[in-house]
């Protein structure tokens, strides 16, 4: 894992090659209790952090407690890998298409809960809801979805394109948007995901600058039909990330980003296209990631077919490379 993070008593860190080197001696930004001062800073100004951090003589504190690495301003959640949508979409309604017809021509998603984001290591509480028609109690089919999350640097007040990405967008983190599949189930229509996702969302401690991303960019798979004008373009933003689920200390899945059918900067896109602005701290999650495979799928759900779920003190941890882990244990 590499990148930047936030020291639980404050000040800023980097993290190389699971090495932490303490930057509170360098000031200024690097000072500060979260990421959010560095990351508005733009891209010149991030491209000199990574070359200062990487060359800081600072302490190495052996496994420092982290806090969340940035305050976060908005969380938005997309749905963006076709192979989840589909598996999701089968089991959700089972009468009709798996795909809805909307989801090819625009990368489809819904405003989370920011106030719930939580750094990796945090414990998960069992959520409670109406699991079906008059029924009220603890989730009995809690969930996990692993993600990538880009978080804003740079705010902007107008529409953003595909090509504005690199100067907005400061980095990657890893995402788990744990879902309560009976809540989620009975709640989300017709307005889509509110209370059997908000209870929580965990994010690695590390955000990982694009720029070190940039050798593991790869075009994205065909789209069919093409995407609009605006939302065409950033297909080169494809990440090679091998991703994996471990449960309990077993790894279970085993999956690669680059299969994404929306790539991040189309979601960018998507999302200022109508003149919503962005501000520093914005964080925007891919939606669940599972390749064709079976072995490849991104949540319990997918992975098992709807026979195992989480129980108390099941332990869940996701990796990807370069990117910090997420790790969360279920408490009842
Ligand atoms: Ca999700």
């Amino acid at each position: 894992m590499t990148g930047f993070g936030a020291l639980a008593d404050g000040g800023l860190a980097w993290c190389e090659d699971g090495e932490v080197v303490d930057l509170r001696a360098l000031g200024d930004v690097f000072a500060q209790p979260t990421l959010n001062a560095l990351m508005a800073s733009g891209r010149h100004a991030w491209r000199e952090a990574i070359d200062v951090a990487r060359s800081h003589d600072g302490p190495r504190p052996q496994a420092p407690r982290m806090r969340l690495p940035f305050d976060v301003a908005d969380y938005v959640d997309f749905y963006a890998s076709k192979e989840h949508a589909s598996n999701l979409g089968r089991m959700f309604r089972p009468d009709q298409e798996p795909l809805l017809p909307n989801w090819v021509w625009l990368p489809v998603g819904y405003h989370g809960r920011a106030g719930t984001v939580v750094v990796s290591g945090t414990d998960v509480v069992r959520p409670s809801g109406q699991l079906r028609a008059g029924e009220w109690g603890p989730s009995q089919r809690l969930d996990v979805e692993l993600e990538l999350g880009f978080v804003v640097g740079v705010p902007s007040q107008e529409p953003l394109g595909t090509a504005d990405f690199a100067d907005h967008v400061f980095g990657v983190v890893l995402v788990n948007d744990w879902s309560a599949r009976d809540i989620q189930a009975f709640e989300y229509v017709p307005l889509g995901p509110f209370l059997g996702k908000s209870f929580r969302t965990s994010i690695s401690a590390w955000v990982t600058p694009l720029a070190l991303l940039e050798p593991r960019r790869v075009e994205a798979p065909q789209q069919d039909p093409p995407p609009l004008p605006h939302l065409a373009g950033g297909r080169d933003w494809a990440l090679d990330l091998d991703l994996s689920i471990e449960l309990n200390g077993e790894v279970v899945s085993r999956g690669n980003a680059r299969s994404l059918y929306w790539t991040m900067p189309q979601m960018l896109a998507h999302a200022t296209s109508n003149g919503a602005t962005v501000r520093t701290g914005d964080l925007m999650a891919t939606g669940t990631i599972s390749g064709r495979e079976p072995g490849t799928e991104g949540s319990l759900i997918e992975l098992y077919g709807n026979t195992r779920f989480l129980a108390d003190g099941d332990e869940i941890v996701l990796r990807a490379t370069l990117l910090g882990d997420v790790r969360g244990r279920v408490v009842g």
